[in-house]
């Protein structure tokens, strides 16, 4: 008979031809549980996702409720249904006046997707503009926008207008002008390796937008939700984004993202074409049940409490291997001096109890992006292997 190892090779599509294999029987809290009996403090939250920690009984117990009632009953937009209803209220009641319609769907890239439909639509305009080592999906309009070359190449042609600009470098953004839909940006690149630009330069993008009447999208899919530790990264900043783009964090686990912007804007798509971006499961009522579950245990999270939290890593990842540790609250990049050494201590910290891994355009870092419920013991657990880990590979 096979196992589900054979399975997973043989009818499973593979992402690539070295993947972990690792058997997950359950998870919980900050932890994850194999089927060989490992163990492992979760340091990744499945890529910035299980914000409130895995199966928290609240989530639980609200998907559970909603599935019983009903799981899908129309495509998107069509009926009234109170999970959507109730959710979209609760998260704009915390977002500022201005981002106050919300377009739910399946995940980031679809957000992404539809933000950048919505921005043609709204000034029609075609000119996108995005910038170097940005991550915003894989379908082929956000592919068309993020940052590298090597992710792109293979799938071109891809969209048409797109401009990429160096992140952070203020004299690039004179190429934002009267021909540009919008502009596509991360508050702390994630996939770049967590990495922050200087404090006022999104403040001089969103400038620039408005003088030459873009839109800014602002893509918080991986940084929402607390995760650097405002509720929204741009919430301590001095900026408003047309349109604010979420997923990921926002579901406790289940598959659901967002566009939101004002009603004004938002209303473009109702009309020529009318239903201008249809989705059958967006805003599907057990996921919305179960955001809105996660949104009442995240707005009580405290974004002191976060960084406190990400400070501690930072006190005691101290190594020479270590080059510097980047990224803010609980979105954290450890450095080390090349790919190959990363990840073999990746392969040592999964061995030894902790669970994490590397960026996508910074494969010499290693991801520190846990549940936000991580508490200081576990922190000093995972920090006390990730040493060990790399003292294994080369000793202090
Ligand atoms: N934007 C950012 C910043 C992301 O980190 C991701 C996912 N890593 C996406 C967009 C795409 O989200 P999804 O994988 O849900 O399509």
């Amino acid at each position: 008979m096979s196992n589900n190892r054979t399975l997973f090779l043989s009818h499973l599509a593979q992402t690539s031809d070295t993947p972990l294999m690792l058997e997950i029987e359950r998870a919980s809290g900050v932890e994850l549980y194999g089927t060989e009996g490992q163990k492992w403090i979760d340091l990744i939250s499945g890529i910035a996702v299980s914000n409130v920690g895995h199966c928290h009984p609240d989530v639980v117990k609200a998907i559970s409720d909603q599935a019983s009632k009903y799981m899908h009953v129309m495509v998107y937009g069509e009926l009234i249904q109170s999970p959507q209803v109730k959710f979209a209220e609760a998260l704009v009641s915390l977002l500022p006046d201005s981002l106050n319609s919300c377009y739910l769907v399946n995940s980031g890239s679809e957000a992404i997707e539809g933000a950048m439909k919505l921005a043609k639509r709204f000034t029609g305009r075609h000119e996108i503009i995005a910038f170097n080592n940005a991550y915003h999906g894989s379908t082929q309009g956000a592919l068309s926008i993020i940052g590298s070359e090597y992710f792109r190449n293979s799938f071109r042609p891809l969209l048409p207008s797109i401009k990429h600009l160096e992140y952070d470098n203020v004299d690039e953004l004179d190429h934002i002008s009267d021909r540009t839909a919008c502009v596509v940006v991360e508050i702390i690149q994630g996939e770049a390796g967590a990495v922050s630009p200087a404090t006022w330069y999104l403040k001089k993008v969103s400038d620039k937008c408005h003088q030459h009447g873009a839109l800014l999208v602002l893509d918080e899919i991986q940084t929402g939700f607390h995760r650097t530790g405002p509720f929204m990264a741009f919430m301590n900043e001095d900026f408003v984004p047309d349109i604010l783009v979420l997923a990921k964090g926002m579901g406790g686990g289940m598959p659901i993202g967002a566009f939101i912007a004002s009603r004004d804007i938002m209303d473009a798509l109702t009309h020529n074409p009318a239903l201008g971006h249809i989705t059958t499961f967006g805003g599907n009522p057990v996921c919305c049940a179960s955001a809105l579950s996660t949104l009442e245990i995240v707005k009580l999270l405290d974004e002191k409490e976060i960084i406190r939290k990400g400070s501690i890593f930072h006190d005691l990842l101290i190594h020479p291997e270590i080059k510097r540790i980047t990224g803010r609250g609980l979105l954290l990049g450890v450095e080390f001096e090349d790919e190959v050494f990363n990840k073999k201590v990746i392969e040592r910290c999964i061995e030894n109890g902790v669970f994490t891994d590397w960026f996508l355009f910074a494969p010499h870092k290693m991801r520190i992006a846990p549940p936000l419920i991580i508490e200081d013991h576990q922190i000093f657990m995972a920090c006390e292997i990730i040493l060990k880990s790399i003292n294994d590979l080369r000793p202090e």
